[in-house]
């Protein structure tokens, strides 16, 4: 496929970045102030646009006329949905992650470990720097493998440990070069020649390859893990499993809102689903050249494709963070409530009744117990089940509005620490800490900042949280976070331990129980459930030439290459950026490889290595033609949302938009072949790169818009920092699902459509999510029997947009739009609540704001309008 060229006359351009209403301009008018107007803090809010080409109203571009992202999408869908994709070649670009498709690890890591901006890295720094295009790559090491790919495996050597170059600490992998008739090897990264272990000798074929490379994971694959020996542990002692703390404010609000007596009601159930650990999946199978094999059962790609791994040396199947089958967890619990004091609870199996301990010191906190705290629920459960029915009762009648927030955290982790191990907090808290306490907060949130060089603040956590989130790295204690707040609650500041310590965040405004309940639940449950592992260090290595030099996630940096993790789970990505250091070569390419140190959830320290091979070319045409636009947008998002804090919004924005004119400009300047300076043409990879940009620069983070909560916004920025492509792909190109013409049988979810508002219809259903949120649309003039369907009201006028205003149905209609809603939020780390909104009505406005091609709602142009002024920045840097 060729460059995307896309034409229209100069004056035409001119014409659509021309003045307040935009040619796709949506609804003009209709909400008043936000919509018309300039927007204010856009960057250089198209310096001197308005003024200078005011003129007649012009006629309409046709918006299908520029690139379209649901296009793509399909379009690739069609091509390479549903293959195999094997990972044997070196610079081989992935299918997109919208994509449906099954990896084999023939030598590479899968995509779904590791993304990168661009599949071919140019040979110089100069060429680097000229087409200012970034290089990296976004890392999720523990993404969940579909049940129709091959697990990884564990390779053991024991109390050798791994096998690591001695002088880089690179781990044995397929880029290893063996030489001397198979007694030395030499490192793909540094290549130092080094000695093979006599354990780990082995012959070399006619083509110098050593004769059991199918047999060993590390010889012939991108992805495996060690198991690691003592002096991976920390203390050189092997870790304990780790332990989950419960720590519910028990506050006024919390009580009042039902939600205490939700939980507890709830953790008893749910605490019979912590992660287990792991019986062997696997089962050693066959025998063949004499040496046992393992296969992992049922896997038919094993058989299909490539050499079938023998493996005499590892097991599989039994990587998985939550490991799965055996009867009980190992994960011990613990129990705290809090409001202005804090109180332990002893839950010893045994005890008639629990036993309850004061702190109220909360300045100098400590843990009162350290026997009967942490405890293994099966051998607790009837205590424990005796707390949870006591404690909403006990604080029934309190009247304590007050709380105190970081005493908690630090007593959570004073408790993992004291219990030598690593483990998480779950914090369920309702209100700004206003209580004297160390980390007390006030109402810092000041509308007059937005739009100022000031803005930035907003954003910053106070200080003492920095140092608390450094002090739970370092000990292995993640925070995950549960907010329930009526009013701002600094997230900026309470967000930061969740955010450095591989937490999450989940927050739900004016929380009712009635409302709110089943989503909240249902968060908890995925969070509780999903895989993750704790006290992590990921270290990135690379062949010579170049390095990693900027971590981008939810992490900690102590040094310039060590990434700490208090946890990592499935869901979390780091972004890594690389820059050359010297010439790379086109022959032997760019090699990465990720090293993650870990703890599972059963306490087994291990390694997780992924590799993998990118080209490298002097002619950027292979760069550009090599790029990943969902991993770019995913690089951008996350260095702008970390330079906001420290720059002003409005230089954030200007650098987001003269970097994508640069890199285009770059493309046409080397790349295109000789064409009219009034076409716009972008490389076929990067094609709607700039709809992405735009929505990016409209985003609640980066729009400056005194309409969009401090705190919502703040919560946005951490969110996207711990994402991996999938997520801040949906996030910046939501999905439009229209429902009114669907086929109500099979499965099929019907084909999404541009996010604009022309796309919708009077007569139409749409559904929209972005992985957080999801909306249901309603159109005025929908027909009656799909309403009553859905609705199971007989018109418009009766449809409500409060609560959980959409009922299940015993209809074909309502069955199947429940069963989209269940496939998607299933493929989502978070749940979403539906909500129901109606074509003109406020509560659309929301929701109108993800119509990413269209004007935003607070703030920035449309997609059309955007691309009109990328192409004038592009054409002004090229003369
Ligand atoms: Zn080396």
């Amino acid at each position: 496929m060729g460059p995307m060229v896309w034409y229209h006359p100069v004056k035409t351009l001119f014409q659509c970045v021309d003045g307040p209403h935009g040619l796709v301009s949506a609804c003009p008018g209709q909400y008043g102030g936000p919509m018309g107007g300039p927007q204010p803090g856009y960057p250089g809010a198209f310096p001197g646009g308005a003024a200078q080409m005011a003129g007649p109203p012009q006629k309409k571009l046709d918006p299908d006329s520029i690139p379209s992202t649901t296009q793509v999408i399909e379009d690739d869908q069609t091509k390479r949905g549903g293959q195999v994709y094997t990972t044997n070649l070196r610079g081989q670009v992935p299918p997109l992650v919208t994509t449906d498709f099954v990896v084999q690890d023939q030598g590479n890591a899968s995509p779904r470990f590791m993304r990168c901006t661009t599949y071919s890295f140019p040979c110089t720094s100069d060429l680097a720097k000229q087409c200012q295009v970034p290089l990296a790559t976004i890392i999720k090491p523990l993404a969940t493998i579909p049940k129709n790919e091959a697990p990884l495996y564990v390779v053991n050597h024991g109390e050798a440990g791994p096998l690591r170059c001695n002088r880089c600490k690179a781990y044995m992998c397929p880029y290893m070069q063996f030489i001397d008739g198979g007694r030395r090897y030499q490192c793909g990264f540094c290549n130092c020649v080094n000695e093979v272990p006599v354990f780990y000798f082995q012959h070399l074929d006619h083509m110098g390859r050593r004769v059991d490379v199918y047999e060993r994971p590390e010889l012939s694959l991108g992805s495996y893990e060690y198991a690691a020996t003592l002096d991976y542990c920390r203390n050189n002692k092997p870790p304990s499993p780790p332990a989950f703390i419960f720590m519910i404010d028990v506050s006024y609000a919390n009580i009042k809102s039902g939600l205490v007596k939700m939980l507890c009601e709830e953790l008893k159930t749910l605490l019979d689903r912590l992660p287990r650990r792991g019986k062997n999946p696997w089962k050693l199978r066959r025998v063949r050249d004499g040496h046992e094999q393992c296969c992992c059962q049922s896997n038919e790609l094993s058989e299909s494709a490539g050499p079938l791994l023998s493996l005499p040396h590892c097991e599989r199947g039994t990587t998985g963070p939550g490991e799965e089958g055996a009867e009980s967890s190992g994960v011990r619990v613990g129990f705290v409530t809090y409001n202005k004091i804090l109180h332990f609870y002893n839950v010893k199996g045994g005890l008639a009744q629990p036993q309850m301990m004061v702190v109220s010191d909360v300045a100098e906190m400590f843990v009162p117990l350290l026997d009967g705290f942490l405890v293994n629920f099966q051998e607790s459960r009837s205590v424990i089940n005796n707390l949870l029915d006591q404690i909403p009762d006990m604080f029934a009648d309190t009247n304590e509005s007050e709380t105190v927030f970081a005493p908690v955290i630090q007593a959570g982790m004073e408790a993992l620490k004291a219990a030598e191990c690593s483990g998480k907090l779950f914090l369920f808290h309702s209100s700004l800490p206003t209580a004297e306490a160390p980390g007390k907060l006030r109402n810092r949130d000041d509308k007059k900042l937005i739009n100022t060089d000031k803005e930035k603040t907003l954003f910053q956590p106070q200080r003492l949280y920095e140092q608390l989130s450094k002090e739970c790295v370092a000990s292995g204690c993640c925070v995950d976070l549960f907010l329930f707040p009526s009013q701002y609650v600094d997230m900026a500041t309470m967000g930061e331990v969740p955010l450095r310590t591989g937490g999450s965040v989940y927050k739900y405004c004016n929380f009712q129980v009635e409302v709110d309940g089943d989503h909240f639940l249902c968060d908890l449950r995925k969070d509780v459930e999903k895989p993750i592992g704790f006290d992590a260090i990921m270290r990135v290595r690379t062949s010579t030439g170049f390095r990693a030099t900027d971590f981008f996630g939810a992490v900690y940096m102590n040094n310039t290459t060590d990434v700490e993790m208090a946890a990592i789970d499935c869901h979390k990505a780091v972004t890594v950026e690389f820059k050359h250091d010297d010439t790379l070569s086109e022959e032997t390419g760019a090699l990465i490889q990720c090293a993650l140190l870990y703890t599972t959830i059963s306490g087994q320290r291990r390694l997780r290595i992924h590799n993998l091979a990118l080209n490298c070319s002097s002619q950027l045409a292979d760069l550009y033609k090599s790029c990943e636009t969902d991993a770019l947008v995913n690089f951008f998002a996350k260095s702008a949302y970390r330079a906001m804090v420290n720059q002003p919004l409005k230089t954030v924005r200007e650098i987001l938009v003269n970097q994508t004119a640069h890199m285009l400009a770059c493309y046409r300047k080397n790349c295109a072949s000789p064409s009219a300076v009034s076409q716009l043409i972008l490389p076929d990879a990067m094609k709607v790169f700039p709809v992405y940009m735009n929505s990016l620069l409209k985003s609640a983070a980066l729009v400056g818009s005194v309409e969009l909560s401090t705190d919502e916004r703040a919560l946005h920025r951490q969110t996207v920092t711990g994402m991996g492509v999938e997520e801040s792909q949906a996030l910046f190109y939501p999905r439009l699902i229209p429902l009114h013409n669907m086929e109500v049988d099979g499965e099929a979810i019907p084909t999404p459509l541009r996010c604009s508002e022309e796309r919708l219809s009077e007569g139409g259903l749409f559904l929209l999510e972005n992985g957080r949120q999801l909306f249901l649309w309603l159109g005025q003039a929908c027909p009656p029997d799909l309403i009553q369907n859905i609705f199971n009201v007989p018109s418009f006028a009766h449809v409500s947009c409060e609560g959980n205003s959409l009922p299940k149905l015993d209809n074909p209609h309502s069955k199947k739009l429940w069963s989209i809603v269940s496939h998607i939020t299933g493929q989502r780390p978070h749940s979403m609540k539906l909500l129901v909104v109606k074509q003109k009505d406020r509560s659309e406005l929301p929701f109108r704001q993800h119509l990413v091609e269209d004007k935003g709602v607070h703030g920035g142009a449309s997609y059309m309008d955007f691309l009109c002024y990328v192409h004038r920045e592009i054409r002004q840097l090229l003369t």
